[in-house]
């Protein structure tokens, strides 16, 4: 990255936690624990090169397996959240796109996908699971540039999760009827399928890896921020030699999406994404035929008891919170630690968090990219403000931000209550709202007051009170000493406003046969 644009002091040119407060940034607002300022170390730099990843100027549509410009001729801007830097003009699709489009996956669907046999669809979704394998490197870059997120997870968890996606979705690919649908499960036909910006390849290999498996063609719809691993993915279709109009990737905005999932040739809709859309989508597909799918918002509780090794929990609160910068669905931003030890694993906490470093997202030792985009910085910015206009306590450690790009320190709030806002609402950041509890059926309680139902995690030494708490839970995934850990295998999936249906594993087929 030519950037790397950190207003730090340090010799590594990049934002780093643990230095000395800079007043420029207006979110470097942190209070510093002076025990932790200036621990007088520094990382080498150690950025991954960009050169493996050739970003073309203009990028079209994937449509009946060619590239192709918008009907209309329209394009619109991808940035580098790190930089703000503009990487490529991209197709807007429009109606004309998707009624092209969806033909494309009809036509395909009944001459050729449909009528293949399970174990020749098998070959096409090994080959795109060894081409993801294969351009592994180049897929991580090009997400990391273009999402921020650090290359470290998309080199060590999207991307090879991706991969087991299509590997895992082709092994069942000839074994539909015995799956546990009865002798001959038929698949829907023409899937129309939208994904956030959060987990950009993965997400796509979530949609397209069961759907393909099962029979039916596809027509994506990646977020405005984040098309480029989705269009990489479609040149990896060709390169499989996918027969065209199998896959289609539509880029474009909420508009397209909502054009997608409304047009009459699709028979099955899914999609992951805000709660607010997932209702509007719910609503405009019901009184069809559409099969729908919905993984949407999540306020997960992460449950420390007092007997939960303490490290070991500090570790998985930080990931269940700063992996990603909390742009995950099922984020542990909600932690509900005993009362007991509260004060311990919050001061535990912070020694931790000021040893993240932030910056640059291709550097390899980068803990905590960039904020997707301005709107979701503000968003993180609005909510931690009503958090301190509530009265809980805001922290954060001593923080650098590089001046240019979209960032957010990571912030924790204690003295939260179940009333405010920060412990209510998705902030989709790098935020933590800390409860304290002091009863198992307190903690149950207070994990269950949430709209939402995606996720939980539980930090205890008692294998009894795992298995009772799960139960007791209403989080479609439960986590036990362990936090954002993800199978192909496994299914994945909400309660309540955080959706229905389930991705992965067996129960990720049922969404895309007639059962
Ligand atoms: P959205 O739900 O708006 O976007 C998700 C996808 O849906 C994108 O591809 C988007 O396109 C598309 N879309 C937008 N409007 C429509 C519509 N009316 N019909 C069909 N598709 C549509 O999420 P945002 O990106 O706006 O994020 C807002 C908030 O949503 C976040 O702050 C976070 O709280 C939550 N969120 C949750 C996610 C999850 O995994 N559960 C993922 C992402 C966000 P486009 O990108 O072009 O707008």
């Amino acid at each position: 990255m030519s950037s790397g644009k950190a207003k730090s002091g340090g010799s590594s040119g990049r934002g780093r936690l643990a230095v000395e407060m800079a007043p420029a940034h207006p979110e470097q607002t942190g209070e510093t624990t002076p025990a932790l300022a200036g621990l007088g170390w520094e990382y080498a730099p150690a950025p991954e090169s960009r050169d493996i990843v050739s970003i073309q100027p203009q990028y079209g549509l994937f449509v009946a397996g060619e590239f192709r410009p918008a009907a209309d001729g329209r394009t619109f801007a991808t940035i580098n959240p790190a930089t703000e830097e503009p990487q490529a003009q991209v197709a807007m699709a429009s109606m004309a796109d998707v009624d092209a489009a969806v033909a494309a996956a009809r036509s395909a669907y009944e001459q050729v996908w449909g009528p293949m046999p399970g174990s020749e669809r098998a070959k096409y979704l090994y080959r795109i699971a060894r081409q993801l394998q294969e351009r592994a490197r180049e897929f991580a870059v090009l997400e990391s540039l273009d999402n921020g997120k650090p290359i470290r997870e998309s080199r060590d968890v999207d991307i090879p999760l991706a991969a087991a996606h299509f590997f895992y979705y082709a092994g069942w690919a000839d074994k539909l009827e015995y799956a546990g649908f009865g002798p001959r499960p038929r698949p829907l036909g023409v899937a129309g399928q939208v994904i956030p910006w959060n987990f950009p390849l993965l997400m796509a290999a979530w949609k397209l890896a069961p759907a393909l498996a099962a029979g039916n063609t596809c027509v994506l719809k990646p977020a405005e921020t984040t098309p480029l691993t989705a269009l990489l993915l479609a040149e990896v279709c060709q390169q499989a030699g996918l027969p065209p109009g199998v896959v289609n990737v539509l880029t474009g905005a909420g508009d397209t999406g909502a054009e997608v999932v409304s047009h009459p040739g699709v028979n099955k809709v899914a999609f992951t994404g805000s709660t607010e859309v997932g209702k509007q989508i719910a609503r405009a597909v019901a009184g069809t035929d559409k099969k729908l799918t919905l993984e949407l918002g999540g306020k997960a509780a992460n449950i420390v008891f007092d007997d939960a090794p303490i490290e070991q929990a500090v570790e998985g609160i930080v990931n269940g919170i700063f992996f990603n910068q909390g742009h995950v669905c099922c984020a542990g931003s909600r932690l509900l630690v005993q009362e007991s030890v509260a004060d311990a694993v919050v001061e535990r906490l912070q020694r931790r968090l000021a040893t993240l470093r932030l910056g640059d997202p291709l550097d390899k030792n980068t803990d905590i990219g960039a904020i997707n985009s301005p709107q979701q910085l503000a968003k993180i910015a609005e909510l931690t403000k009503a958090g301190e206009a509530e009265g809980a306590h805001r922290w954060s450690p001593a923080c650098q931000l590089p001046d240019r790009g979209y960032w957010f320190p990571p912030t924790v709030f204690t003295g939260v209550s179940q009333s405010h806002r920060i412990a209510r609402e998705e902030i989709f950041g790098p935020v933590l709202s800390v409860l304290t509890f002091r009863t198992p059926d307190e903690a149950v309680v207070k994990a269950n007051n949430t709209p939402y139902g995606l996720s939980a995690g539980i930090w205890t030494d008692k294998g009894s009170r795992i298995l009772s708490l799960a139960q007791q839970l209403r989080a479609g995934v439960v986590w036990a000493n362990t936090y954002n850990r993800f199978d192909p295998a496994s299914p994945f999936g909400g309660y309540k406003e955080s959706g229905y249906g389930r991705e992965g594993g067996r129960h990720g087929l049922a969404a895309y046969l007639n059962v």
